[in-house]
C-alpha cells in the first residue's frame, strides 16, 4: 500500500489528517504505532518528528501512521478529537491496514506527549463527535510511548503549550490537564523517556507521570538520559539516547505482549518436557500449553505396583495420557519402574522400554520416538536397545543446549528446574548459540509425590507467559527432530 493522507472528518474545513504510512500488500497482521509529532499546541512538526519517526518504527515491525492534529488558534477538545479519531479509525480500518486492533500504541513528541497522554489517560473527557460506523471502536491507546512529553501543569509546566490547549480557559482549566493527578489503574501502560538536560519541558514532566503510574500500579518503562537539550528525535546518533526506539519496541513486544510477526528463523525456540506422569500436567499444563499454543514432550513411567497405589490420584492414568496424547502432546518413554540403567542387564532394560511401550499402545498413545533416562544420567549401556525399540532421541539431566548436528542424538542434554528458580529459567531459555536449543525439564507443577522438584503453578504460569510475551517457539523433542528431519 503507497502512502495515504486520508482526512480524518467529512467536514473539509477541518485541515487535521492521517497519514497511512506505506506497507507491503503481503504481509502479516502487526501491531500500530501512530506518531504524534510535537509543536507546543501551536504547531506539527512533522518533517523531524513524524516521517524519521514512522520510517524507524516500521524497520522494528510495527504499521505506521503519523497524526496532523489541529492547533491554536484551535483549543481543547479538538486536538484530542483528533488523537481518539485517529486511534478509531486504524482499529476500525485493521483488517484493510493489516493492523491487530487490540495493539495500537501511540508515540508522540513534547506536546505531541501530552496529546498521547491525553488519549491513554482521560479518554473519557473528550465528547465523541458522531461522524460514522468507527465511532463504535474503542479510542484509548493499548500503549504510549512518551518522549520528553509535556504532562504537568503545575511547577514545572511548559505553560506554553498549556495556553496554547485551552486559549481563555487556561487559568481556569490547566489542573484539569495535569495528567500525572489523573493517572488511575485505567490509564494506558507508557515507555517514557526524558533528558536531564531538558531546559523546554523539565525532566520533572516524565519523573512525575512515572511516580503517579507506580502509585496506580500502571506498567511502565522510564528511562532518564543524563544528556541533551529538548527535541533530541531519535538521538542524533548519540550512543545512549538513540536505543530508545529498540528498548520500546521491546516494551511493547516484551513487556506488553505485542504480536511479533518476524518470520520462524529468527525465533528463538525451547524444546519442553515434563517427566514422571504427574496428574499436573493434564490439569495445570496442558492447558496454559494449549492457551500459548505451545507444545512439549511428557515423559512417562509407571513406577513400582505397590508405589503407584499409594500415590495414584497424583499420578496420570492410561485414558488420561490417552487425553494429553490426543491433544497433541508428544508421549515419550521414560521406562517402567524409573531404574538406574546403568545396573540393569540388556533384557532387563528391553523389559522396561517393553512394557511401558506395551501399555501406552493399549491407550491408544502412538508408539514413542524420545526417551528420558531415570533419574537423568547417560547410560552408555542402554543405547543398543533403546535404538532396537525405535527410540531416535535420548535426554539426559546433563546441563546445556541442545546442539542437534554436534551432539550425540542418545545424550541430549537438558536443563532441570524445580524450586520456582526463576533466575535459572531465564538463564536456560537465553540458553545456547546459533543452531542450539534450550531443553528445559519440569516435575509436576505442582509436584505432590516429589516434592523436592516441586513447581508451582503460579510460577510455572509467569515461566509460559513469559516465553509467549517474547515470542519464543515452544516444541517438542519430536518436532524438533522432525523440523531438522531426523524423524
Ligand atoms: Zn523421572
Amino acid at each position: 500500500m503507497k502512502e495515504t493522507i486520508l482526512p480524518l472528518w467529512k467536514d473539509s474545513a477541518i485541515e487535521s489528517n492521517l497519514t497511512i504510512c506505506a506497507h507491503p500488500e503481503k504481509d502479516s497482521r502487526r501491531p500500530a504505532v501512530l506518531v504524534v509529532p510535537g509543536g507546543g499546541y501551536g504547531g506539527v512538526c512533522r518533517s523531524t518528528e513524524g516521517d524519521p519517526i514512522a520510517e524507524c518504527f516500521s524497520k522494528l515491525g510495527f504499521r505506521t501512521f503519523i497524526l496532523h492534529y489541529r492547533v491554536s488558534p484551535h483549543r481543547f477538545p479538538e486536538p484530542q478529537q483528533d488523537i481518539l479519531r485517529a486511534i478509531r479509525l486504524i482499529r476500525y480500518h485493521a483488517e484493510e491496514w493489516n493492523v491487530i486492533p487490540e495493539q495500537v500504541a501511540v508515540c508522540g513528541f513534547s506536546a505531541g506527549g501530552h496529546l498521547c497522554a491525553s488519549a491513554g489517560i482521560i479518554p473519557d473527557d473528550v465528547e465523541v463527535v458522531p461522524e460514522d460506523a468507527a465511532d463504535a471502536m474503542p479510542s484509548r491507546p493499548d500503549a504510549m510511548i512518551l518522549c520528553y512529553p509535556v504532562i504537568t501543569s503545575g511547577k514545572y509546566a511548559h505553560s506554553g503549550s498549556f495556553k496554547n490547549l485551552l486559549g481563555k480557559e487556561y487559568s481556569k482549566r490547566k489542573r484539569e490537564f495535569s495528567l500525572e493527578t489523573r493517572v488511575t489503574k485505567e490509564s494506558a501502560p507508557a515507555f517514557i523517556w526524558h533528558t536531564v538536560e531538558d531546559q523546554a519541558v523539565p525532566v520533572e514532566n516524565s519523573l512525575l507521570l512515572a511516580e503517579a503510574m507506580r502509585k496506580n500500579g500502571v506498567v511502565h518503562e522510564l528511562h532518564i538520559f543524563p544528556h541533551g537539550p529538548h527535541g533530541m528525535q531519535l538521538g542524533y546518533g548519540r550512543a545512549d539516547i538513540s536505543q530508545w526506539p529498540g528498548q520500546a519496541a521491546a516494551f511493547l513486544y516484551g513487556t506488553l505482549g505485542f504480536h511479533r510477526a518476524d518470520p520462524p528463523e529468527y525465533r528463538r525456540t525451547v524444546v519442553l518436557t515434563f517427566d514422571d506422569a504427574c496428574k499436573s500436567h493434564l490439569e495445570t499444563v496442558a492447558p496454559l500449553l494449549k492457551k500459548y499454543g505451545f507444545n512439549a514432550t511428557f515423559f512417562v513411567c509407571l513406577f513400582t505396583d505397590e508405589w503407584r497405589k499409594k500415590n495414584e490420584k497424583y499420578l496420570l492414568s492410561g485414558p488420561e495420557l490417552k487425553q494429553l496424547s490426543d491433544m497433541g502432546f508428544e508421549i515419550g518413554n521414560h521406562t517402567w519402574n524409573h531404574p538406574d540403567l546403568k545396573k540393569l542387564s540388556d533384557d532387563e532394560i528391553s523389559k522396561e522400554i517393553e512394557s511401558l511401550n506395551d501399555f501406552l499402545k493399549q491407550n491408544g498413545i502412538p508408539e514413542p520416538v524420545s526417551f528420558a533416562y531415570p533419574g537423568g544420567p547417560y547410560a552408555e549401556n542402554a543405547v543398543p536397545v533403546l535404538k532396537k525399540y525405535g527410540l531416535i532421541t535420548a535426554r539426559t539431566t546433563e546441563n546445556g543446549p541442545w546442539n542437534l548436528k554436534k551432539q550425540d542424538l542418545m545424550r541430549v542434554p537438558c536443563t532441570p528446574l524445580q524450586k520456582d528458580n526463576k533466575l535459572a529459567f531465564y538463564h536456560a531459555v537465553s540458553s545456547g548459540k546459533k543452531g542450539e536449543v534450550p531443553v528445559i525439564l519440569f516435575h509436576g507443577v505442582p509436584d505432590i509425590v516429589h516434592d523436592w522438584v516441586n513447581t508451582s503453578p503460579e510460577c510455572f504460569a509467569a515461566f509460559m507467559k513469559y516465553l509467549y510475551d517474547n515470542d519464543y517457539r515452544v516444541i517438542s523433542m519430536k518436532q524438533y527432530l522432525q523440523e531438522n528431519g531426523l524423524c
